[in-house]
């Protein structure tokens, strides 16, 4: 599973900016539990670096990412997850068998360093063009800022094959619980400007200006001060939090492991939409054709 090149890119544009970039573009920088860990040491770096005030996370290629990596077999992917030796949670027991493995996995793949990332002591802004799909979504969402080209679209379709959401249900806070259910009931893939307008995205630009103005964004909040921005990014989290944020995410990602239990036991390994008879077909990833 795991690619000879990199996965991710660490680049210092400007003084005081980080940008980390998804480099797997040739796979529609589709997420592998390398990329994962990949993305959490660079976040480290970015974060350790005293110099450093803001970070972008940003995607080569034509979209911002497919998803969670599941070209080959789950059975493959839970593998390469459970078998990697770095670990930024508190969990244990990747190498057990069934339920007791995977939600170990999950919990350290997904959850734990999705709550990481998103409690990084700096300003984080995503740049999202072309197709954000499912697990990809998690980035974007534990960043402060997003900016979406105009041709940016968004969808979760994993309900199609029997999931309740990706493993970091923001769903709720990030589109309001009304239109959170029909983004997840329906699986529909929804634009920039909808996810604007629900207010997911802080500014929808063109394409080609896309890099541009998230880097004007960091550039103009890298020059307030640093402490500053810390305490506020800390004010803002804490009250999501007192809201019951966390909590709230943690109690969905017990019901996805239920969704996971439910599907195991009815279909095998099941999230592998081949493998789920009668379920709709799922949407189509984006063919690795550049
Ligand atoms: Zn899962």
């Amino acid at each position: 599973m795991t690619d000879a090149a990199p996965t991710v890119r660490y680049e210092q544009p400007e003084t005081g900016i980080a940008r980390i970039v998804l480099a797997r573009s040739e796979k529609h920088n589709a997420i592998d539990p390398q990329m994962i860990f990949d993305m959490n040491d660079a976040f480290n770096r970015a974060l350790y670096d005293d110099a450093i005030k803001v970070i972008i996370l940003a995607a080569d290629g034509r979209n911002f990412s497919a998803g969670h990596d599941i070209a080959g077999t789950v059975e493959e992917y839970m593998a390469a997850m459970q078998a990697h030796p770095r670990k930024v949670g508190h969990w244990s027991g990747f190498q057990e068998e069934a339920t007791h493995g995977w939600y170990a996995a999950e919990k350290e793949g997904y959850l734990e360093t999705a709550r990481r990332w998103r409690n990084i002591a700096k300003p984080t802004i995503c740049a999202v063009q072309g197709k954000c799909i499912a697990g990809a979504l998690i980035f974007p969402w534990v960043c402060d800022l997003i900016i979406a080209a105009n041709n940016a679209v968004f969808s979760d379709p994993v309900v199609t094959f029997g999931v309740s959401g990706v493993e970091w249900l923001a769903h709720p806070w990030e589109l309001g619980a009304r239109k959170a259910k029909e983004f997840l009931f329906t699986s529909d893939t929804w634009s920039a400007e909808e996810a604007w307008r629900l207010g997911m995205v802080n500014h929808v630009v063109q394409l080609d200006q896309l890099a541009d103005f998230t880097l004007a964004m960091a550039r103009k909040i890298a020059a307030k001060p640093a402490f500053a921005l810390k305490m506020t990014k800390e004010a803002i989290n804490k009250t999501l939090d007192i809201q019951g944020q966390a909590t709230a995410i943690d109690a969905a990602f017990s019901l996805h492991h239920l969704c996971h239990t439910q599907n195991f036991r009815v279909y095998g390994w099941g999230m592998d939409p081949t493998n789920v008879p009668g379920l709709a077909k799922v949407p189509e990833r984006p063919k690795a054709d550049g």
